[in-house]
């Protein structure tokens, strides 16, 4: 379990002395995270353990290559700590090899395809054809098309680096792109099947940013298999939960498992990539020198101790107790009358879609803030309104259980939320349930420093 303040005063006592500006506002940032409820899908609450780490003279170290392969001098230590992240990390996910150097989850994605795929030619993101993800006019003969890609739209829950045209992904390779299906919420894997066989990919990716239900991996490998695709999974949001068993494991089925490290995972912010054996000299010069320098050494160090932690067998319980809070909170927001993706989850998250006359995301996540509960604004599928303003709202509960909050605590959040949905503009109702914030984080408060 994370303490919960999440550095120790003495260490900040040189930076309170040097820079008192930056260390007010750490403190500050201390005291929200403790002051009002995090529902942020990807965000998590790191253990005391991992900010040391992060927060270590690792820093300070050049380290460019692999351990035993360094292009610098005085790496004995430095290879100490990267082995046994990657020793952890394969031990975790039952993984042939892992490279844990990607800076962070889009990083991973960018070196996987940089070791898979043939790039294009970037072509200038103004022409109206690219906007649309169209084909190239057959007279711009100067345009070398990249590798296919078949991806989960942003739109639909997808991820920018999944091929989003504002994207280096979406620059560099021809991305095609799958949603869900509109009556269910849910992927429909026939309907993935037929874009497959229509476009033929290269790489499928599987995995999502908004997706609040189980991914079927064996389904995609099948695809990928009919197709002669690879196959990338992209764990980043349910890493922990695959960890925990809480969600199958991708490992089994795919070419490649990409991730971030602090969402479920609760590790420090950062990126990793598990392989088959038969990728892993690829990977790994795509990630170096292929697409970064110098790794940061401080970050991998807490990657491992991250690693460890969740080898332990209460990161089992850990896991699915954020499935459980999940559900609970889905049921609870139900009870309230709200609109749900899918009607429920599976995992960590719940997309509350509050539909094309309701209040925009961006309004009730700006309300929820104000009433201490912290949230996102999220595109919901098929949302008709701009992705600064979107029809919905995530909400996770993975940093919730972290601090220990239970069913109980997901059915008062529940009610909050329902309070503040159906008038998010009422500073009486805001203030009111701000009261009500208080009264929880301060019980959870007390219960962890008992
Ligand atoms: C969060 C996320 C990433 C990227 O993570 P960063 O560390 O923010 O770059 C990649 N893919 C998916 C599906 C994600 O949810």
């Amino acid at each position: 379990m994370a303490t919960l303040l999440p550095a120790g005063r003495a260490a900040q006592c040189a930076l309170a002395q040097e820079d008192p500006e930056v260390y007010a506002a750490i403190l500050h940032e201390e005291r929200r995270l403790l002051d009002k409820v995090q529902l942020i899908a990807s965000e998590n609450y790191v253990s005391q353990a991992v900010l040391e780490a992060t927060g270590s003279v690792l820093t300070q170290k050049y380290a460019e290559g692999l351990p035993g392969r360094r292009y610098y001098q005085g790496c004995e230590w430095i290879d100490r700590v990267e082995r046994l992240a990657i020793d952890r990390a394969r031990r975790l996910f039952g993984a042939d090899h892992a490279n844990v150097q990607p800076h962070s989850g889009s990083q991973a994605n960018q070196a996987v395809y940089f070791a898979a795929l043939q790039p294009g030619d970037t072509a200038p993101a103004s022409a109206d054809w690219y906007r649309r993800g169209d084909t190239a006019p057959a007279s711009a003969d100067w345009y070398r098309r990249g590798d296919t890609v078949l991806a989960m739209d942003l739109a639909e829950g997808g991820h920018l680096t999944h091929g989003s045209p504002v994207n280096l992904s979406g620059r560099l390779y021809r991305f095609v792109h799958y949603g869900v299906d509109r009556a269910t919420g849910r992927l429909d894997y026939e309907a993935i099947a037929r874009l497959a066989r229509a476009h033929r990919p290269k790489l499928i990716v599987a995995g999502a940013t908004a997706y609040p239900r189980v991914i079927d991996f064996a389904a995609f490998r099948r695809i990928a298999d009919e197709v002669e695709a690879l196959l990338m999974v992209d764990m980043a949001h349910i890493a922990g939960l695959v960890a925990g068993g809480a969600h199958p494991s991708p490992v089994p089925h795919a070419d490649f498992v990409s991730s971030s490290t602090h969402k479920t995972l609760r590790g420090p912010r950062g990126g990793m990539i598990l392989c088959r054996e038969g990728w892993a000299r690829a990977l790994d010069r795509a990630v170096f020198p292929g697409t970064q320098g110098g790794p940061l050494e401080h970050v991998i160090a807490a990657k491992a101790v991250a690693f460890a932690e969740a080898l332990r067998p209460d990161f089992a319980l850990y896991a699915r107790a954020i499935v459980a809070n999940a559900r609970a909170l889905a049921e609870a927001l139900l009870a309230e009358g709200l609109n749900l993706v899918s009607g429920g989850t599976d995992n960590h998250l719940i997309l509350v879609d509050l539909g094309p006359d309701g209040p925009t995301g961006a309004a009730v996540a700006a309300a929820l803030d104000e009433a201490g509960i912290v949230c996102n604004k999220n595109a919901v599928p098929g949302d008709t309104r701009p992705p600064n303003q979107t029809s919905g709202i995530r909400l996770g509960t993975p940093a919730v259980t972290t601090l220990g909050y239970g069913p109980r605590e997901m059915a008062t959040l529940g009610r909050l939320i329902g309070a503040v949905v159906r008038a998010p503009g009422d500073a009486a109702v805001l203030a009111r349930v701000r009261a009500d914030v208080r009264r929880l984080t301060t019980a959870v408060g007390e219960r962890a420093l008992a």
